[in-house]
């Protein structure tokens, strides 16, 4: 990792350049919600000016420019005694401004599975490797939780982090093109000032934190609460929408359909994200559902999360932003399902 510092007007000048010669995407307001304050989302801009670096948190996930909600795997022609396959995955160099640090950890999260995995996805690949990623540093909200999970902070799956000292950024540059272009730029080498500025900034944010979940052996402890009535509680209150699953940075269950034209000479085949709490998610040919009952399908989502990918990959598959809890038309939320799973668990011993 190498080190810079450059003004805010020339980071302006730097992101001009970038949206000049690439598809750029960043946060821009989208809409006002019911309480009259901002809505972002994450699209293509064509002007440093629209894009809002003070932005709270996007309501989605930029995980839908690597993971789309649909995409075609493959076409087939049939003729009558040959047939043709065309697969696509090309993806032109793009540019994406002003992820969270929670937001590249979950990208590196999906890495594991789609990059680096047992069978890696060459869509995702061609989608990850073409995209220039720029961080941005942020003071939390009062729900974001990602200290507790340890993805306040990020070391790697970035071309370029910026944290904010005041009239500048101190720069984190972990990509040869990152560096190379920011030699156009007038950046400096960082002063002790400048050091110390920067963490006194990281400091700021560790201690801006209001919420905390006690992650601390979970794993095994969601193992003993297999059958807690807790469950059941919370599964009542859940309306199986998949709202929560859409807008979490690290879901990604998926299913793939199969389609093919009535006259048997085209077919295609789609893989579309999908939710585990919705009723179907289970069920399999002949019609049977692994599980019918709410209480369970929510249960496996957290077991998803917060045991079974940990028993994997060695670290739970949230990353605390809390996208789900504020979606959740039911006030559902990983902080009050956990803490109430803790307190049943203090108050049966
Ligand atoms: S937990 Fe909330 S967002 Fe998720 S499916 Fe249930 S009601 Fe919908
Ligand atoms: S807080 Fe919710 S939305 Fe965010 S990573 Fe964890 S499960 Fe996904």
């Amino acid at each position: 990792m190498i080190y810079r510092v450059i003004s805010k007007s020339e980071f302006r000048k730097f992101l001009e350049s970038l949206i000049e010669s690439n598809v750029t995407i960043g946060p821009v307001q989208s809409d006002v919600d019911r309480n009259n304050d901002p809505i972002y989302k994450f699209q293509q801009v064509h002007s440093a000016d629209e894009i809002e670096l003070d932005y709270t948190i996007s309501y989605t996930a930029v995980k839908n420019f690597f993971l789309p909600y649909r995409e075609k795997l493959s076409e087939y022609t049939f003729t009558d005694d040959d047939w043709d396959q065309t697969i696509e995955y090309r993806v032109h160099p793009r540019v994406l401004v002003g992820l969270r640090p929670c937001d590249i950890n979950a990208l590196n999260i999906l890495d594991r599975i789609f990059y680096k995995g047992t069978y890696p996805s060459p869509y995702y690949i061609s989608r990850r490797k073409n995209t220039f990623i720029i961080g941005l540093d942020h003071e939390p909200l009062p729900d974001c939780f990602c200290s507790s999970m340890n993805h306040h902070t990020v070391t790697e799956g970035f071309d370029v982090f910026c944290s904010d000292i005041g009239d500048s950024y101190y720069l984190a540059i972990n990509s040869s093109p990152a560096f190379d272009f920011l030699k156009k730029f007038q950046v400096t080498v960082p002063t002790d000032e400048d050091d110390k500025s920067y963490i006194e900034r990281r400091k700021f944010i560790k201690k801006s934190f209001k919420t905390n979940v006690e992650i601390g052996s979970l794993p095994s402890f969601l193992d003993i609460e297999f059958d807690s009535p807790i469950w059941k509680k919370w599964g009542d209150k859940c309306l199986n929408c998949g709202t929560c699953a859409m807008v979490c940075p690290t879901c990604y269950c998926y299913q793939v359909e199969e389609n093919i034209a009535v006259n048997l000479k085209k077919a295609s085949k789609d893989m579309m994200l999908y939710s585990c709490t919705i009723l179907d998610f289970a069920e399999v040919a002949g019609g049977h559902n692994f599980r019918p009952k709410k209480e369970d399908r929510l249960k496996y989502r957290y077991y998803h999360h917060y045991r079974g990918f940990e028993e994997n990959a060695k670290e739970p598959i949230c990353v605390g932003c809390n996208r789900c809890g504020r979606a959740c038309l039911a006030d559902i939320n990983p902080k009050d399902v956990i803490n109430d799973l803790r307190l049943d668990n203090e108050e049966r011993s």
